[in-house]
């Protein structure tokens, strides 16, 4: 049962034993583990549940190491720790400026990785609770309808939620009244644009409660709204 102050760590490992094996030691030092194999699925994952550590590998199926830190640095500061199984590959990967908080090369004893995951959260955690609120790193959680930013979080209706799903799924993309109510009601309901807006509206304010700094949902020309994180100095 996982406990409020258990950190979660993300493992990214396509050799399954050493996935379960370093999953055994990291829950005997209290954390909770999920295992990824598969490269494609990691982003996804990330996007709709909390996490507070990576370990990523650089060899993966259907996307590598390299690629993923790439994606995952588009939208989340969450610390990272890439492993390898050539030493040499460490000073190319330092080269890279990805942006991950940590190297270590395989083979490596599970114990090793525990203590260099509590050196970097102990390294990043406290900046991370000063840093103010960030929307990059606003976390979805489809089975609750809640919104997350670090520890807070808002619980929205289910309509809401389905909006700003849709919009945040594709940022700055613009969609329309009728393409946002396409996705949310599939039993062809006849919705009017106006409850399109209305259910904006209330998104927009519960969003300001979670991130009063900025506006993350924005109309586009009367035709639709699209999702940006723009502080609101520069709106
Ligand atoms: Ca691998």
């Amino acid at each position: 049962m996982k406990h409020t102050a258990q950190k979660t760590v993300l493992i990214v490992e396509d050799e399954a034993k050493l996935a379960s094996l370093l999953s055994e030691y990291l829950a005997l030092a209290d954390y909770a583990t999920h295992i990824i194999a598969d490269g494609l699925q990691v982003v996804p994952w990330l996007r709709t549940n909390p996490a507070d550590l990576i370990v990523l590998d650089l060899m993966l199926p259907n996307r590598d190491g390299i690629e993923l830190c790439r994606d995952i640095r588009q939208f989340s500061n969450i610390p990272i720790i890439m492993t390898t199984a050539r030493i040499e590959e460490i000073d190319r990967l330092l080269g890279l400026a990805l942006g991950a908080d940590d190297y270590i090369c395989k083979p490596y004893s599970p114990r090793e990785v525990v203590a260099r995951i509590k050196a970097v959260l102990r390294r990043t955690s406290p900046e991370q609770q000063a840093a103010p609120a960030s929307p990059n790193l606003l976390i979805l959680d489809p089975r609750s309808y809640r919104v997350s930013v670090g520890a807070q979080s808002i619980s929205l209706s289910t309509i809401e939620f389905m909006l700003l799903n849709t919009l945040h799924h594709e940022p700055l993309r613009l969609f329309s009244r009728n393409q946002l109510m396409d996705n949310i009601y599939t039993d062809q309901r006849v919705v009017s644009d106006r409850t399109v807006d209305s259910h904006i509206k209330k998104l927009r304010k519960k969003l300001a409660l979670l991130l009063p700094d900025y506006e993350l949902i924005h109309a586009m020309y009367g035709a639709g709204y699209c999702y940006e994180a723009r502080l609101k100095q520069d709106v």
